[in-house]
């Protein structure tokens, strides 16, 4: 069974086509700038990579590009589009309402429409993605949503509410979602194979997903049980343009200062905060380190920030969790950074956590426990692939139907 993954921005539209039959990527790419300029990239699994500018309208356009990329030209890697038996999707924010993955359905679409309010920038992109996908395949194939949030969904109301009045809650459904679910949930899964736990009966977890975005879940018996995301992807530590917690009233003093309106204002917190604001150099981790190699104190600033504020939840997880037994490192930041990973690892040496600093140095993007065998708490990286949890949750419902 072939299965076309998408996951659709505002502007953007990545998207895998994987032969389920091995979990084998035939073809990646992704469609940038949509409704700009426009730019097109689409890779095979035997090495071909194509690299365009293409104008492209609106995410059917980009859908175009898509399609003729998989089925034609050197980049070819199916005969007719009924090799594809169904579409995965990627959804932000799936509210309250949606706990697993399901079939797409007239009734869903609008819900994820509705949840727009909650994700403004990416559930529109989405509703968008699933439309376009509709008119390439027809509506004879299958699609299936997985969400972001859903994963989250075992969070107790002590840990998702605000401290807030609570008709915010009833009124507009304000509380903690959590995101990158799909990928603690593909990680924390890897790692109760690694714990040989299944299901993670009897484990306590903290997944640290450091990339670009950043959060940090903890999970016991294998459930969530809170996460540093909130209301939307903006809460929790330092991130690459992204502030983290901010006491809340910096938000209004600033907005009264400066003379901003709420939009502006989130543009600042979303877009020019986190490491890129403190260090005034980047977003990027490795301009960041390049930065402090230079002697750039912000930089290092920015850096000691992050590291203390990862240490501070991890250390408030362990208290909720009454110990820990695995940490977990994955995405850009978690797989590819030992000197990070090895700070926090460090702190950790108050629970007897010892790190084997010869294996953490030379592990980038593969899969390693990188703890010594007598540490009392084991760690591990380990690659994401929140792609593949799509394609398989696709199958599965689809194999349903
Ligand atoms: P992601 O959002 O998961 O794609 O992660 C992006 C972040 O990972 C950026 O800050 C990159 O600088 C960082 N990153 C990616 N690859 C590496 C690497 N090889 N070494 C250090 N940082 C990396």
């Amino acid at each position: 069974m072939k299965i076309l993954v998408i996951n659709a921005g505002s502007s953007s539209l990545k998207y895998q086509l994987i032969d389920m039959n091995g979990e084998v990527v035939l073809a990646k790419g992704n469609c940038e700038r949509i409704g700009i300029d426009g730019r097109f990239t689409h890779k095979t699994h035997s090495g071909y990579t194509k690299k365009i500018d293409v104008v492209m309208h609106d995410h059917t356009a980009a859908f175009s590009q898509v399609t003729k990329a998989l089925l034609s030209g050197e980049g070819k890697v199916i005969d007719s589009l009924t090799e594809i038996s169904a579409v995965g999707h990627r959804i932000v924010q799936g509210g309250t309402k949606y706990d697993r993955s399901v079939l797409v359905t007239p009734e869903v679409v609008k819900d994820i429409d509705e949840y727009a309010e909650l994700a403004p920038l990416h559930n529109k992109a989405h509703v968008q993605g699933i439309n376009a996908a509709t008119k390439a395949f027809g509506s004879d194939v299958p699609q299936v949503v997985v969400f972001d949030t859903a994963f989250h969904q075992t969070m107790p109301p002590k840990a998702y509410m605000f401290g807030i009045p609570y008709e915010y809650y009833e009124k507009y459904a304000v509380r903690r979602y959590g995101f990158h679910g799909t990928s603690h949930r593909y990680v924390s899964g890897r790692c109760f194979e690694l714990l040989n736990k299944p299901n993670g009966e009897g484990t306590r977890v903290v997944s640290c997903h450091l990339g670009n975005g950043s959060s940090i879940a903890a999970l016991k018996d294998g459930k969530v049980i809170d996460t540093t995301m909130g209301l939307t992807p903006l809460d929790g530590f330092i991130m690459g343009t992204r502030s983290g917690a901010v006491d809340p009233s910096v938000i209004s003093f600033i907005m009264n200062k400066e003379g901003l309106n709420p939009k502006e204002m989130d543009e600042i917190l979303n877009k020019k905060s986190g490491m890129l604001g403190i260090s005034g150099v980047s977003s990027d981790d490795r301009d960041i380190v390049n930065a402090i190699e230079d002697g750039n104190e912000r930089a290092k600033l920015a850096w000691d920030m992050r590291t203390y504020e990862i240490i501070k939840y991890i250390g408030g997880y362990i208290a909720a969790l009454g110990g820990v037994d695995a940490i977990i490192f994955t995405a850009g930041i978690g797989e590819n950074q030992p000197l990070l990973r090895k700070e926090i690892l460090e702190s950790l040496g108050y629970r007897g956590a010892k790190i084997d600093n010869e294996k953490n140095m030379a592990v980038r993007g593969t899969e390693a426990e990188i703890t010594t065998p007598d540490s009392t708490v084991r760690a591990f990286v380990i690659p994401t692939n929140e792609e593949l949890v799509i394609a398989r949750d696709t199958m599965e419902i689809v194999s349903k139907l």
